[in-house]
């Protein structure tokens, strides 16, 4: 009854949902700019009190990677995970790895009733793999001059060395007879 009193469908709530449903992961400043298609005059705060009173009521799930502004989906209740590039911020949806209810299963509960695990994985978008790759190469050209010229130094010891070799044997030979 509760849940029906608050989830008034309003032009503003109805907007809210569509812009989350058709973005990926959009965070609140994206649903603003694609609620203002809509509805042209609408204010910030009435975005947000949408945003959350939807996502209180479960209609939308709202995530925050740590480092990130929050973001908003319309996929909820079924406890799936995000990749998350750490270079551009991409949020990419991606299923329990081993089943929802595995996954909300702890080794040690300490008395908690669990109701979401919330996993990230963090790494790089094959995009930004792709533009950053050829930064690493130049780096590794430069850093090659310095060993060589330690090479140089240890030839000049190891012939140092072999004279003081020779010497000695040619010594030993004068003196056995
Ligand atoms: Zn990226
Ligand atoms: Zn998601």
């Amino acid at each position: 009854m509760l849940r029906d009193a608050a989830l008034r469908i309003t032009k503003p709530r109805l907007a809210v949902i569509s812009a989350v449903d058709r973005l990926a992961h959009p965070d609140t400043e994206s649903v603003i700019a694609a609620v203002r298609e809509a509805i042209p005059d609408v204010s910030h705060q009435t975005v947000y009190d949408s945003l959350r009173t939807l996502s209180d009521l479960g209609i939308l799930r709202r995530i925050q990677p740590a480092g990130s502004v929050a973001r908003y989906e319309t996929r909820t209740g079924d406890n799936h995970h995000h990749l998350v590039c750490r270079s551009c911020g991409a949020v990419v949806d991606v299923d329990c790895a081993i089943g929802e209810t595995i996954c909300l299963t702890p080794s040690e509960d300490h008395g908690f009733q669990i109701d979401e695990a919330e996993v990230v994985y963090w790494g790089v978008c094959p995009q930004c793999a792709s533009t950053s790759a050829p930064a690493e190469s130049a780096d590794g050209a430069g850093a090659a001059a310095s060993p060589e010229a330690v090479n140089t130094d240890a030839v000049d010891t190891d012939a140092v060395n072999t004279d003081a070799v020779n010497t000695e044997a040619t010594k030993l030979k004068v003196a056995s007879p």
